[in-house]
């Protein structure tokens, strides 16, 4: 501790409180007049670069996300309504004239948003010097298979020890949020969730779990409403089962 009234800003408040130098919590290292706030913040390319060198980024071909949205809202839009053709359906019917457009706005502002790199959420994360566990549990998300372009949703829970820095919890939610809005597997929705908060976090200690219900197995084939998909990562001091269920499996 080199200075007395340092400030350290809390996640939940984030307004900057001081700190007594004997308290020992926040250690300055910036010169930023006393403000605390990590500099290094990952841009949603950054993200991008990092899962594509992991093996872990989604199928995108680069070329495509230079487009300007109305250009992929019309292009889907004529391609639907021909899907709806090849259907044998009256695309003139007052209930299915909208439907394309309603369909491409859907894909490229909602289901697909997260394809597109300038969506990532500005994760900040903020100095805390004692170690903390944080476990965010029961975030909801809402996907897209990417087999079959049917829904699934479900929650996610989230762990993670500090390692020197921690994040606004509702950058959870939002991180969660990014990667849900694209065609995907829950596996590898999984794998980037936990990839990206590590890489965030600068920590090992990071678990994530998934448990998904997928539209493409309760209404296809089998028919199994009610099914489950659990998926899990777990990395540092969460591969430990034991410790892990110190944290976990109370809540
Ligand atoms: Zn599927």
């Amino acid at each position: 501790m080199k200075k007395n009234n340092q400030k350290v800003f809390l996640p939940q408040t984030l307004k900057p409180i001081d700190i007594q130098e004997e308290k020992g919590y926040a250690e300055k290292d910036s010169l930023n007049n006393g403000i605390e706030e990590q500099q290094l913040i990952l841009r949603g390319e950054e993200i991008a670069s990092l899962l594509r060198q992991k093996g872990l980024q989604s199928p995108i071909v680069n070329v495509q996300l230079e487009k300007e949205r109305q250009t992929k809202v019309e292009a889907i839009k004529y391609h639907f309504q021909k899907i709806l053709q090849a259907l044998e359906l009256d695309t003139t019917d007052p209930g299915l004239h909208e439907t394309p457009l309603r369909v491409a706005k859907l894909y490229v502002d909602e289901l697909c948003s997260g394809l597109n790199p300038d969506q990532f959420p500005k994760c900040t994360t903020f100095p805390m010097q004692e170690s903390s566990i944080v476990f965010q549990k029961d975030i909801p998300f809402s996907s897209l298979c990417m087999h079959h372009f049917l829904p699934f949703t479900g929650h996610v829970h989230i762990g993670y020890k500090s390692n020197g820095k921690i994040l606004g919890l509702s950058k959870l939610n939002r991180v969660v949020n990014y990667f849900s809005r694209r065609p995907q597997v829950q596996e590898l929705l999984n794998k980037q969730i936990y990839t990206v908060l590590q890489a965030i976090l600068d920590t090992e200690d990071v678990f994530v779990r998934i448990e998904g219900s997928h539209s493409c197995i309760h209404v296809r084939g089998v028919n199994q409403q009610g099914t489950k998909t659990i998926s899990q990562e777990a990395g540092g001091v969460f591969k430990d089962p034991v410790y892990l269920g110190q944290y976990f499996h109370k809540m």
